[in-house]
């Protein structure tokens, strides 16, 4: 899949490149106003949404077409670029006819292939940048397909945002960050750019810097922040927007770290704890190791005694047991939970194994 740079869009590319603007066009005015306060900042990608693709009906759903014109407005007052969301093939012909510099595809669009293959269609020919958002679910692959689509239309300026995953139960976060995706996206994909939107991770205005800062020290390579001139009055998105003295406040915050350093000493305590660190994965594979040469001998005498392999009683102890040692040692109760939960299937797959030879 060919990538191009950031750079190839006409921007400055250092990190973190920001894009900002409210998650929707509400008037000229309001994008007036919040672009020249953006524009102050240095930002240089200005977002609004014009199509809102909401969850629930009877919520305001974008202004539509008549918003393009705003867009232009900014561009033309400000030099910014400007960026869109596009669902359907109609929106993608409107924003390239009215002049939108990039265009991004939505959380809930990149779930549903048909929709993406119907825009990746309409892009056919254009030479415009599209960033893909992460499908609503935590589905790499499907996030992966939607990339691949858009690319196959032959769209070389692509980019992925990280906006998080939504779930059933509301954690510290309107949509769980599950870091771990991205990571891999990167690892799957190393030239593609990635934008992290902390503003649709948060759902509250008050964790932006956090999760800004955390996508700095992954290494994403920009973000894409909600920002309007009256946050409290704002027809989507309230909660989380930010205004743009706030989205300076962040920025100014934001610690930026080096992929990597000339100096030779902390390259050289870096490989010994790394060494460190191989020695240590190490053993904790032999411990694993050792542990499921036990889970055999249970496997065996379950068998022999025509026991069945879940015993949920015992399932319950270990975790409650292991939740307790997570307080003590200061890991994360999460962290304890999914290594054993991991351990645990594994065992039962060896037993299975077993009582099925
Ligand atoms: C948005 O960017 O305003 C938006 C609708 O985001 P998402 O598709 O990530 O929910
Ligand atoms: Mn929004």
């Amino acid at each position: 899949m060919k990538i191009d740079s950031l750079q190839s869009w006409g921007v400055d590319p250092t990190r973190p490149l920001v894009i900002s603007g409210p998650c929707s066009a509400e008037s000229e005015e309001q994008m007036l106003e919040t672009a020249r306060g953006l524009k102050a900042l240095g930002v240089q990608i200005f977002r609004a949404g014009v199509w809102k693709p909401r969850t629930r009906p009877n919520m305001f759903e974008g202004v539509g077409s008549p918003a393009l014109k705003w867009l232009k407005k900014v561009k033309e007052e400000t030099g910014m670029l400007t960026a869109t969301e596009v669902a359907t093939a109609k929106h993608v012909y409107e924003a390239l006819k009215m002049g939108v510099d990039i265009l991004w595809i939505g959380a809930r669009t990149s779930a549903n292939p048909f929709a993406v293959q119907e825009v990746a269609d309409a892009l056919q020919g254009a030479d415009v940048p599209v960033i893909v958002k992460n499908p609503v679910n935590p589905d790499l692959e499907l996030w992966m397909g939607a990339i691949e689509r858009i690319a196959g239309a032959g769209i070389t300026k692509l980019a992925a945002i990280h906006r998080g995953f939504s779930a059933f139960e509301k954690g510290r976060y309107r949509n769980e960050p599950r870091w771990q995706v991205v990571i891999e996206l990167h690892r799957r994909m190393p030239d593609l750019p990635i934008i992290c939107d902390p503003s649709h991770i948060a759902g509250d205005s008050q964790f932006i810097y956090e999760i800004s800062q955390k996508a700095m020290d992954l290494g994403l390579n920009g973000l894409i922040i909600e920002s309007h001139n009256n946050p409290a009055e704002a027809w989507s998105d309230a909660k989380q927007q930010l205004t743009p003295a706030q989205v300076g406040e962040v920025l100014n915050k934001l610690i930026i770290r080096q992929i990597e350093s000339d100096n030779v000493e902390f390259k050289q305590s870096l490989d010994e704890l790394r060494q460190k660190i191989d020695v240590l994965d190490n053993d904790v594979l032999n411990l694993f190791q050792q542990r499921m040469e036990v889970v055999k001998e249970i496997g065996k005498n379950k068998k022999e005694n025509n026991i069945q392999i879940l015993q949920s009683g015992r399932w319950a102890q270990i975790v409650e047991k292991a939740k307790k040692e997570a307080a003590v040692r200061g890991f994360s109760q999460e962290f304890v939970e999914n290594i054993f939960k991991a351990i645990h299937q594994e065992s039962i797959n060896i037993q299975n194994r077993i009582l099925n030879s």
